[in-house]
C-alpha cells in the first residue's frame, strides 16, 4: 500500500480521499435503457447462466431480470469465478458501463453486490469508490475493501481528534464546514450536497495552507530580506536613454522599468517576474535596468538557457554599447583555458561591468566583485532552488528579475510564481502587423512550397521546424532529414542557401548554420525545436511548423513568435496530416484565432491539464490532493484573498484566532523534516 499508493499511517488512509460516488438510491429501470447511458445500476435476479462460444471468445452470460425486463451481464475475463461465486435466483444490485452488442444493449464486467437489507430498503446513500492498483487487488486490497478500512477508521475516531486548522473567521465567510465534519462526509457522505461541501471545504484548506505559505515567503522577503541600494539613476542610464535608444519605449516597457527602480531604492531585494509575449521588448528593460546597476557601482549579469541565445543577447547587447564605456563579456560552457581566466579576472576585479552567459555564469569558480542584479532570460524553469544560488556567494544578495515569454495562466502563476513580484509588459512595439495563421493539411504540401519560394523572391527568409529530435528517437531523426532533402530539391542551389540546425549536431556546427541565417547567407533554415526560444530575425517572415499536431500550445506560440519581428507581413503556416482528431482540431483553431499567449495559455492548460504546463510538472507545487487550479479557480482566488488578509492582519500569526493554524503549520513543518530524517 505504500509503494502503490502512498497511504504509510492512518492519517493517509483519512486522507486518500475517493474519486467518485456511486450513488445507491438511483435504480434505472432494464426495460428504460437505451444503451446511450454512460454508467448504469440496476436491480434484479439472476434467471439464468451459460457459458458461451468456444475457446478465447469463451465467456460467462447472466440474465438479469427486474420488474420491468431483463438484460445480459457478461464476463470474459475471470469467468470460470464468476459463475461459481454468482448465485442465481437472489437480489443482486448491478453497476456498469453499459455497451451495445449486435444492437443490444449489456453489461460488461459489472460490479455485482449482493442486495442487503441496506441496499434494499436505500438506506446507504452515497457509496465511495476509491482509486486502487492491480496489484494491490491481488493482494485483497480492492476499492471496497479500502473503503472499509476507512470506514473502520473512522468509526473509532472523535471528531475531537480532527483539530480545525482554518480561522473561524474564514470558515463563516465562505460558509466552509467543518474540518472534522469534513473528514467524516468526504467519506461517508448522506448526499451529493454533502459530499460536494466536504469537497469544497478541503480543497479550501489545501490551497489556503498553500497560499499561507506562499504569502509568508513574500513577506518575509519585503520585511526581512536585504538587498542594494540602486540610489542613483545615473550618467550611463541616461547617456544611454538620450543618445543611443533606438526607438521610444513602449508605455509597459516604462512602467516595468518604473517598478524595477522602485524594487530597488528600498534595500530590499527584488525578485520579480517579468512576462511579456514574444516581441514585447524584454531585452531592452534588462539592458536599462543592468545599466541602472552599473550606475550605482554594480555588476550585472544576464543568464539565457542556451548558448545560442546567450550569443545573441550578447551580440545585441554588444552594438547597443559599443559607443559607450561599457565593459561586457560573454562566458558559456565552451570558453575555456585562457580566454575562461580572462574573464574570471575581469569579473573578479570589476572591469566587466555585464557578463552575459549561460548557467555557466552560476559555476563555483565564477566570482564576482559587486554583483547587484541577475537576470535570467527565457527560463520559467528557473526555479526557487535555482534563485537561492545566486545569492549563496553573497552576503546580500543580488536583485532578481526573471524573464519570461511563456505566458503562464494567472492562477498557475499565483502558485508557482506566489512569492514573486510580476511585472507584466502586455504592449507590443508599434508598427508590428500581426502574424497571419493558417492551417494546412498533406495535401496542400506543394502549395505551402510555392509560397515560401515567393517569399524567398522577395528577399525573405523562412523556418521550417520539426518536432524535437530526442537522442533516441531515430525516427524524428530520419524525418528531418529526409524534409531536409525534399526542401533542398524544392530549392537548389546556388539559387537557394539552406542551414540545417538540430540538437544531435555538435555545439559549433550547429552555430555556425544558425549564424549563417541569421547573418542571411541563408535563405530557410530547416530545424527542431532547438530554435524555439529567443533568436531574433527580423527578415524572416514565413514559419512552417510540421506535425503540429505533435507540438503543445505554448510551444507553438514561441515558435510562431520567431516571425513578425520585422516590418513585413509574417506568416505561420501549421502542416498536419490529412486527417486529425478532435483535439488537435480544438488546438489548431485556438493557434488560427488568436495571437494572444494568454489566451493561449489558459486554453492549453484547459486542453491539457495544469501539470502537463511545461516546467511544473516537477515541481511539486502542483500536488494537491483534491484541488485543481484549473476547475477550482474560484476557491483558490477566496483562499488567496483570505491568506493575504490574515497575513496582512497578524503576519507572525500570533492571535489567538489565528492559533490552530499556526500549530497547523508548525505540524506540518516538523512533519516534513522527519520525513527528510527517516
Ligand atoms: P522579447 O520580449 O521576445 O525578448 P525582444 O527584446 O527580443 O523581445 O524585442 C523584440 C524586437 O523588438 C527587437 O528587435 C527589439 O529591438 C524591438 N523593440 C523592443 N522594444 C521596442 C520599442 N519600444 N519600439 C520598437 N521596437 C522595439
Ligand atoms: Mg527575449
Amino acid at each position: 500500500m505504500r509503494k502503490e499508493i502512498g497511504v504509510h499511517t492512518f492519517g493517509d488512509l483519512l486522507q486518500y480521499f475517493p474519486f467518485r460516488y456511486v450513488d445507491r438510491t438511483k435504480i434505472d429501470k432494464i426495460a428504460s435503457l437505451s444503451g446511450n447511458e454512460d454508467f448504469v445500476q440496476i436491480r434484479g435476479r439472476i434467471i439464468r447462466m451459460d457459458v458461451v462460444g468456444e475457446n478465447r471468445g469463451k465467456r460467462l452470460v447472466a440474465t438479469l431480470k427486474d420488474e420491468s425486463g431483463t438484460i445480459d451481464l457478461v464476463w470474459f475475463q475471470g469467468w470460470q469465478w464468476m459463475q461459481k461465486s454468482l448465485r442465481e435466483n437472489v437480489g443482486y444490485l448491478v453497476f456498469g458501463r453499459i455497451s451495445v452488442f449486435n444492437g443490444i444493449p449489456q453489461l460488461a464486467h459489472p460490479e455485482m453486490d449482493l442486495l442487503t437489507e441496506e441496499l434494499a430498503t436505500g438506506k446507504q446513500f452515497l457509496e465511495p469508490v476509491y482509486y486502487t492498483t492491480e496489484k494491490l487487488k491481488a493482494r485483497g486490497l480492492t476499492a471496497k475493501a479500502i473503503g472499509k478500512l476507512t470506514k473502520t477508521l473512522l468509526e473509532q475516531l472523535s471528531p475531537l481528534e480532527i483539530r480545525e486548522n482554518i480561522p473561524v473567521g474564514i470558515l463563516q465567510q465562505y460558509r466552509l464546514m467543518l474540518r472534522s465534519t469534513a473528514y467524516f462526509k468526504i467519506h461517508q457522505p448522506g448526499n451529493e450536497e454533502e459530499a460536494q461541501l466536504a469537497q469544497r471545504r478541503l480543497k479550501f484548506e489545501e490551497l489556503f495552507i498553500a497560499q499561507i505559505r506562499i504569502c509568508r515567503l513574500k513577506i518575509k522577503r519585503h520585511k526581512q530580506s536585504h538587498g542594494y541600494i540602486f540610489r542613483a539613476v545615473g550618467e550611463s542610464f541616461n547617456d544611454f536613454y538620450n543618445n543611443h535608444l533606438p526607438f521610444s519605449l513602449t508605455g509597459a516597457q516604462k512602467r516595468v522599468l518604473k517598478e524595477i527602480r522602485m524594487d530597488t531604492v528600498h534595500g530590499r531585494q527584488m525578485n520579480r517576474l517579468l512576462q511579456g509575449d514574444v516581441g514585447s521588448g524584454k531585452t531592452m528593460v534588462a539592458l536599462l535596468a543592468m545599466l541602472l546597476a552599473m550606475d550605482n557601482g554594480f555588476q550585472a549579469c544576464l543568464m539565457a538557457p542556451t548558448e545560442i541565445l546567450a550569443q545573441q543577447h550578447f551580440k545585441g547587447l554588444s552594438e547597443l554599447l559599443q559607443h559607450m564605456p561599457v565593459g561586457i563579456a560573454i562566458l558559456t560552457g565552451s570558453i575555456k583555458g585562457k580566454a575562461r581566466k580572462k574573464i574570471l579576472e575581469g569579473v573578479a576585479d570589476g572591469s566587466i561591468h555585464f557578463l552575459v552567459g549561460t548557467h555557466a555564469v552560476l559555476e563555483k569558480g565564477v566570482a564576482f566583485r559587486n554583483l547587484g542584479l541577475a537576470i535570467v532570460d527565457e527560463q520559467h524553469r528557473f526555479g526557487v532552488a535555482q534563485r537561492a544560488r545566486l545569492w549563496e556567494k553573497n552576503d546580500i544578495p543580488p536583485h532578481i528579475l526573471v524573464m519570461t515569454a511563456t505566458p503562464i495562466p494567472r492562477t498557475l502563476a499565483m502558485t508557482i510564481y506566489g512569492d514573486l513580484d510580476v511585472s507584466v509588459i502586455d504592449e507590443m512595439p508599434p508598427g508590428r502587423k500581426p502574424i497571419t495563421t493558417v492551417h494546412r493539411t498533406e495535401y496542400q504540401r506543394p502549395q505551402v512550397m510555392d509560397f515560401i519560394k515567393e517569399e524567398v523572391k522577395k528577399g525573405r527568409q523562412a523556418y521550417i521546424v520539426y518536432p524535437l529530435i530526442e537522442e533516441s528517437e531515430k525516427l524524428d531523426y530520419e524525418n528531418l532529414m529526409k524534409g531536409y532533402e525534399e526542401v533542398k530539391a524544392f530549392f537548389p542551389e546556388p539559387h537557394y542557401y539552406i542551414s540545417m540546425v538540430h540538437g544531435r549536431q555538435p555545439a559549433e556546427m550547429r552555430e555556425t548554420n544558425m549564424q549563417r541565417f541569421v547573418s542571411g547567407d541563408t535563405n530557410i533554415m530547416v530545424a527542431t525545436t532547438v530554435i524555439e526560444v529567443g533568436v531574433n530575425v527580423p527578415n524572416a517572415s514565413v514559419m512552417v511548423i510540421e506535425s503540429t499536431e505533435r507540438f503543445g500550445l505554448s510551444q507553438l506560440h514561441q515558435l510562431r513568435g520567431r516571425v513578425g519581428r520585422g516590418a513585413e507581413q509574417s506568416f505561420c503556416i501549421l502542416l498536419t496530416g490529412n486527417k486529425l482528431g478532435q483535439v488537435s482540431k480544438e488546438r489548431i483553431n485556438v493557434m488560427v484565432q488568436t495571437n494572444n499567449g494568454f489566451i493561449i495559455s489558459e486554453k492549453d492548460m484547459e486542453l491539457r491539464g495544469p501539470g502537463d504546463i511545461e516546467g511544473t510538472r516537477q515541481s511539486g507545487i502542483l500536488d494537491f490532493k483534491l484541488a485543481d487550479i484549473l476547475n477550482d479557480k474560484a476557491i483558490l482566488d477566496a483562499a488567496r484573498a483570505s491568506a493575504e488578509k490574515i497575513l496582512e492582519e497578524d503576519t507572525d500569526l500570533m492571535l489567538p484566532e489565528n492559533q490552530a493554524l499556526n500549530d497547523f503549520l508548525a505540524a506540518q513543518r516538523s512533519k516534513s523534516q522527519w520525513s527528510k530524517i527517516s
